[in-house]
């Protein structure tokens, strides 16, 4: 038996908002085959953390330039607008949150075990972050911290689609029939998921959530062809698997 690396985390908390391409319980499948420990489904996050005043503290998280990180006091709308996300957990476009940001007032959230724990949030909430070498706002598919979030959003308009998509018109892209980037409702979207949450589970084991080679699904994939031929159609390259299985047979 390979004992020489113990799991940092004995239980994954996972959320996850209503989606009509996600079963959660395959989902906790799939990560107690892969990882082997025990995962506790929850509900949709902000809904089970509800506490007065909460759709203020997300709204001052909203992204108000795509240059530069800055905050605002909400108008009491956009408050109003958070209250029935909150409420509905509907779909919503158009707005994105500052990753950082909502990821720290999440952190604020959890229970002391969920913090110890590995705890990640599926959204359909879209989150953007700023890094230090990019001159604007880019939207995540998937944030590793605590906890994690992967976004259905930043999955179908993260990783970019290619240039003569974005040219061509609506009657083009439905005769587009070799390639159809990923849609908000397509039944590639679980595999994708799958791949994401691998991801924060590495960057909590190691450190390291992405791998070069392509076709692991860790992969960190920039354009939608390499999300669909890795994150959906890939499988773990055969370091990433055997460091699993470590920790499966600890
Ligand atoms: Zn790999």
């Amino acid at each position: 038996m390979n004992s020489w690396i113990e799991l940092p985390f004995e239980k994954i908390f996972l959320y996850t908002e209503e989606h009509d391409d996600l079963n959660p319980r395959r989902l906790k499948k799939f990560l107690k085959e892969k990882v082997s420990c025990d995962v506790v489904l929850k509900g949709d996050f902000f809904q089970e953390k509800y506490h007065e005043g909460l759709e203020e503290r997300i709204a001052e998280t909203r992204v108000r330039e795509k240059t530069k990180r800055v905050f605002l006091k909400p108008l009491p709308k956009e408050i109003e607008i958070e209250n029935k996300i909150i409420k509905d957990g509907r779909n919503i476009s158009g707005i994105i949150y500052d990753g950082i940001a909502l990821t720290a007032l999440m952190r604020d959230l959890l229970d002391r075990e969920e913090k110890r724990e590995h705890t990640v949030v599926i959204t359909k909430r879209s989150l953007g972050t700023l890094e230090m070498n990019e001159n604007r706002y880019h939207v995540r598919a998937v944030l590793a911290s605590v906890p994690s979030s992967v976004s259905i959003t930043g999955i179908v308009e993260g990783p970019a689609k290619p240039r003569a998509y974005y040219l061509a018109g609506k009657k083009e892209k439905e005769n587009t029939s070799d390639f159809r980037p990923m849609q908000y409702s397509d039944e590639r979207m679980e595999s994708a998921v799958r791949s994401y949450l691998i991801q924060t589970i590495f960057w909590r084991l190691t450190g390291a959530p992405f791998c070069s080679k392509k076709g692991c699904r860790l992969y960190n994939s920039h354009w939608q062809k390499e999300l669909m031929d890795y994150q959906v159609k890939g499988e773990l390259c055969g370091d990433h698997e055997d460091i699993l299985r470590c920790f499966r047979e600890r």
